[in-house]
Order: C-alpha cells, then structure tokens, then sequence
C-alpha cells in the first residue's frame, strides 16, 4: 500500500508558486495579493484563514484582512466585494464559507468578479469547467487530481466513485475526473446501496463529512483512495471519511487525514492567486 503524502506534494507545489511570485514581482514589481474577507465569529473558519494566510506569506503573497467577528451588513458585504472588485491592488478574493445566517451565499459568490475568484466557486467559473475549459480551478477538487497525477493514478478508462455531491468538491470533483475520461459515478445520501458502487472503484474519492462512511469491505483491492473528508470526534482526534486502519489493507494507494487532501487546498489556494494575478497583469 502506497501513502499518498499530499503535504509533500503540497510541499513542492508551494515552492513553485513561491518561484512564480519572485518571477511576477521582478517582471512587474507587483506582489501577487489575496483579499481575506470573513463575517461572522466561526472559530474554524478563524483556523482556517490563519493556516492560508501563514501559507501566503510563505510563497510571498500578500494578504489583506476584512474581518467582521461581530458580522456585517448584507449591503455593507456587497459594497465591500465591489470595492475590492474594483481595486486593482486586489488579485484575489477570498470570502471564507459558511456566512451567518440571513447572508445568500449563492449571491456573495456571484458578487465576486469572476476572475478574482480564486476559489473557483463562482457560477461563471463552475460552468467554465462544465463546458470544459476552465480558467480557475475549485482548490480541493483540484488538489486531489493533483495528487493521483503525482502518483501515476491511471484515471483514463478507470472506474472512479466520488461520494458526496457538494458545490465544493464532489461536483466539481467528478466534472474533473469525467475530463480525463474516467467512468465517473457520484454517491450521495439518497444513493440506496453505498458499498455496491464502492466496491467498483479503481479510483475512490470520499467527500462525504462522515467519519467512517467507507471502510475495508466497501474498497476494491488495489483501489486508489483519496480521503477529503475532515472530522474532528469528540476524542479531539482528526479523522476523515475513511476508516482508515481497514481501507488501507485493500487498498493500493491511499491519503491519510491529516496530510493527505488538506495541505493540497491551500497549495491549489495560492497557485489559484498566482494565476489570477498574472492575468490580471497580462504578465
Ligand atoms: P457537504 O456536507 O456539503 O456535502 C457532503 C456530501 O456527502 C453531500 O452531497 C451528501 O449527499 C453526501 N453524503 C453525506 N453522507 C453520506 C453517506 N452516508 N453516504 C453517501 N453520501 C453521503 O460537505 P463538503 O463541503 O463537500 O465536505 C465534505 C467533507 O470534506 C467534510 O468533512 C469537509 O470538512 C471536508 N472538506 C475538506 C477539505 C480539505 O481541504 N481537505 C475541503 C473541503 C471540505
């Protein structure tokens, strides 16, 4: 069984984003910036913008905090995306995801200029990627195909299962693995026999938020398994959707959580934020 270490691939990912920032700012003398815009007192979202922000300034991307523990307007949220739509120091944005109740996420995303989207959600983007020639990428489900390429997954002709059917990643996720022709199957709740699909999948990619949705019996022997899934039990213990200890007896190659899928979003995160910059530089 092969440990697919996505905070090595991560790891050389960054280095070249970092290499394509020195290159941009001697080119043009602009340092490549992300927008951090949160709303709202979530304690993991706070986490999570601490761990892009730590990275961005690793590769040298520059970040700039709007953050509003005690919340925000619904106008006042608008005319801040507006103004950072409109500010061409600006190359990315990103509005860290769930927003208090009251906000319309679909509308935040869609008020986003698309091309500072660096998180691909914006329908603009997303509908790019179904018509199959997208210009940004969504960070997680491009972290994972990243992965299975570093490793040398087969994915042409392959059975692949996705479970789980999210705007974020199991969508995205399979319209990806679909464009490089593999068989592409999506699970979800209402999905009557889970393990009967699983058991099929040369490449199986969970998305699900349950912990221990798949285990051994539910894997094909040999099968790639790519684990997106974050949960923390109650033990404190971080754990993805995957039963672990079991699934990697059958499996041929597998990410464990912690180190597998998450190290790659942010590494997909900031090369998103490289790339929106040098187009809006035409650098
Ligand atoms: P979500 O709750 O929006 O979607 C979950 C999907 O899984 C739904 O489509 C649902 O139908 C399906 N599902 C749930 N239980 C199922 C079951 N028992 N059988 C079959 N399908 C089932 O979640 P999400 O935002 O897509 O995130 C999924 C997981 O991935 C979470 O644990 C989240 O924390 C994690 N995540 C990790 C990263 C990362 O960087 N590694 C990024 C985003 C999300």
């Amino acid at each position: 069984m092969k440990l697919l270490d996505g905070k090595a691939v991560a790891q050389k990912i960054l280095g070249e984003v970092a290499g394509g920032v020195r290159d941009l700012r001697a080119r043009t003398g602009v340092t490549p910036t992300l927008a951090v815009v949160l709303v709202g007192d979530f304690a993991a979202s706070k986490i999570y913008i601490a761990n892009k922000k730590r990275a961005a300034d690793g590769v040298g991307i520059a970040s700039r905090d709007f953050i509003y523990p005690d919340g925000l307007s619904r106008p006042a949220l608008s005319t801040l995306l507006e103004s950072l739509n409109a500010d061409p120091a600006v190359h990315g944005i990103l509005l860290q995801l769930p927003l208090p109740a009251g906000f319309d996420e679909d509308a935040a995303i869609a008020a986003i200029g698309p091309e500072k989207d660096v998180d691909g959600f914006h329908p603009q983007n997303l509908g790019r990627l179904l018509a199959g020639s997208p210009t940004v990428l969504p960070c997680t489900p491009a972290g994972c195909l990243e992965i299975l390429d570093h490793y040398g997954a087969e994915l042409s002709g392959a059975e692949a299962v996705v479970v789980g059917r999210s705007r974020i990643v199991g969508k995205p996720l399979a319209q990806l693995l679909l464009a490089r022709n593999a068989t592409v199957t999506v699970c979800h709740t209402r999905t009557r026999d889970l393990a009967a699909h699983t058991r099929r999948a040369d490449v199986l990619c969970v998305a699900a938020g349950r912990p221990g949705v798949i285990t051994g019996p539910m894997v094909k022997a040999g099968a790639w398994v790519v684990d997106v899934g974050i949960n923390r039990l109650e033990t404190g213990k971080l754990v993805g959707d995957v039963d672990f200890d079991s699934a990697s007896q059958r499996a041929g190659a597998i990410t464990p959580v912690p180190g597998g899928v998450g190290p790659m979003t942010i590494a997909m995160l900031l090369r998103n934020t490289l790339a929106a910059a040098r187009r809006q530089l035409r650098a």
